[in-house]
């Protein structure tokens, strides 16, 4: 890039969907496109791993690779001549936001939310007891969770606590053969350890009922079609309440009226044959996990009843008794939340950026920070599926031109980062290097009869990145 170039500006912070949605709107907004508007957008994409894509790498299923076939869109927008990737630098320890701020008009935080919700119930540090975003990092072969492990050789029952898509994934990969997985980009490691796997059941902790429940339609059902593995539902569970029947027929979605009716056609289906069984259990909420010698047995839920609050959406309320659901290992799947970054303003309470539709705030109901942006599950929190980063993503550009076109922009030295970066001794990862990775990672996986064989510490990484350089 010429540093002396007119050309707009824009870190974009994070290279999940988000960042590629925001990419994509600014590549294609017509200050970038209408050629006497400036002359285009240069958009420079961060990430602290070497490689891209976020929660589509890390986060995704290795059965779901239609889901990941997302990445050929990014590889479109990546190709545009004004943009650029820089992996392996961390915004906090490898640049701040001041210098950032010396050298783009915009900066677009959109990095997602990398941690979890706590439980906030006795026994939750126990051994044996795993946050769901844990093991999903660790069978997708993220370098934050690639040491982990997990006892499956020794568990038969699991308890998973939140009925969400997250918990899907979890449940669908613990009960399915490890041999529908072995053709994937799973981990080696993992897919040996669900090969030495003794889990039989997984048991569902769902603290609203079926009409509530946060699955969507498909995954369920794609349980319920895997060979060798029922979706067994106690009957008085699927039974729905009056509030829940309302609430279907008023405000109910068409995909929760679809879960309603299939878990009571579970329910019909009885115990089944197989071996392998997701126990979906509804209106019990975790208040304990119990432990013997310091390793979990049981989780104590109390038994629910429903009661709408005051926007007419029915929340679960205690019925006074408990019971203990026995099992091996407790996985929590009760949804992600954001970490702080350094010199980024933080809402600890909603774990997320403090933000007014986009436009990121000095705090939660505070002022307006000039050029910072947010886009994504960091702009708004851990909901929705890929797709709705697209439409979150825009909204987030429209306000960049509003305010490019108001010159209430930040105002760099005409420099480019990428000088300074290697400077500070930064090894920046540039999208060449990591299309070199991939075709290596693709061909490494054809070697070994599977579709990618995927690098899981940044070390490994950085050594094959720069033997291919
Ligand atoms: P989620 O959809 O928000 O589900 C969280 C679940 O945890 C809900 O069942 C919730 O119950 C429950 N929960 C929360 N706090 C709880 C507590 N204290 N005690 C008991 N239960 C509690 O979150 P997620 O599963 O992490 O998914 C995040 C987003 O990614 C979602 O939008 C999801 O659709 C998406 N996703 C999609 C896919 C896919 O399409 N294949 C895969 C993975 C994730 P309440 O409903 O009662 O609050």
């Amino acid at each position: 890039m010429d540093p002396s170039s007119s050309k707009w500006r824009v870190a974009v912070i994070g290279s999940g969907p988000s960042a590629f949605y925001t990419a994509e709107a600014l590549f294609k907004s017509p200050a970038a496109t209408t050629p006497d508007a400036g002359s285009g957008v240069q958009v420079d994409m961060f990430d602290r791993l070497p490689v891209p894509f976020g929660l589509v790498r890390g986060g995704v299923a290795p059965d779901h690779q239609k889901i990941k076939s997302v990445v050929r869109v990014y590889d479109k927008i990546a190709a545009q001549p004004g943009f650029r990737f820089f992996g392996n630098v961390k915004l906090g320890r490898d640049l701040q936001v001041e210098d950032l701020a010396r050298c783009y008009h915009q900066i677009v935080y959109a990095f997602g939310c990398e941690s979890d919700n706590r439980l906030g119930a006795p026994g939750e540090d126990l051994a044996g007891v795993y946050s769901a975003t844990e093991f999903v990092g660790w069978y997708n072969g993220h370098p934050d969770h690639r040491h982990r492990s997990f006892d499956l050789q020794n568990s038969r029952r699991v308890a998973l606590i939140g009925n969400g898509n997250v918990a899907m994934d979890v449940a669908r990969v613990l009960l399915q053969s490890p041999d529908r997985l072995a053709p994937t980009d799973i981990a080696d490691y993992a897919l040996a350890a669900l090969r030495d796997s003794n889990v039989e059941e997984v048991i569902l902790l769902g603290r609203r009922g079926p009409a509530q429940a946060a699955f969507s339609p498909k995954e369920i059902e794609e349980i319920g079609e895997l060979d060798g593995v029922d979706v067994v539902v106690r009957p008085e569970e699927a039974e729905l309440d009056e509030i829940s029947r309302a609430w279907l027929e008023g405000a109910g979605a068409r995909s929760q009226q679809r879960n309603a009716k299939y878990i009571a056609a579970c329910a019909e289906l009885g115990e089944g044959s197989s071996k392998h069984k997701l126990r979906c259990r509804f209106l019990v909420s975790p208040t304990e996990i119990l432990g013997d010698d310091g390793r979990v047995r049981a989780v104590r839920v109390e038994h629910m009843q429903l009661q709408l609050d005051d926007s007419g959406t029915p929340r679960p309320r205690s019925k006074g008794t408990t019971e203990d659901v026995e099992c091996d290992l407790v996985f929590k799947a009760i949804g992600y939340r954001g970490e702080p970054v350094p010199g980024v303003p933080f809402d600890e309470r909603k774990g997320i950026v403090p933000n007014r539709d986009g436009r990121v705030l000095g705090a939660p109901g505070g002022e307006v920070v000039r050029g910072q942006y947010v886009a994504g599950w960091c702009k708004r929190g851990p909901t929705g599926l890929i797709g709705t980063n697209s439409p979150d993503a825009k909204a987030t550009v429209e306000l960049m031109l509003e305010d490019r076109a108001a010159a209430a922009m930040l105002e760099p030295a005409a420099a480019d980062i990428a000088p300074w970066l290697a400077e500070q001794g930064i090894d920046a990862v540039s999208w060449a290097d990591w299309q070199r990775l991939d075709a290596w990672e693709q061909t490494e996986g054809e070697k070994r009869g599977k579709l990618r064989h995927k690098l899981s510490s940044i070390d490994e990484m950085m050594t094959v990145i720069r033997e291919l350089r």
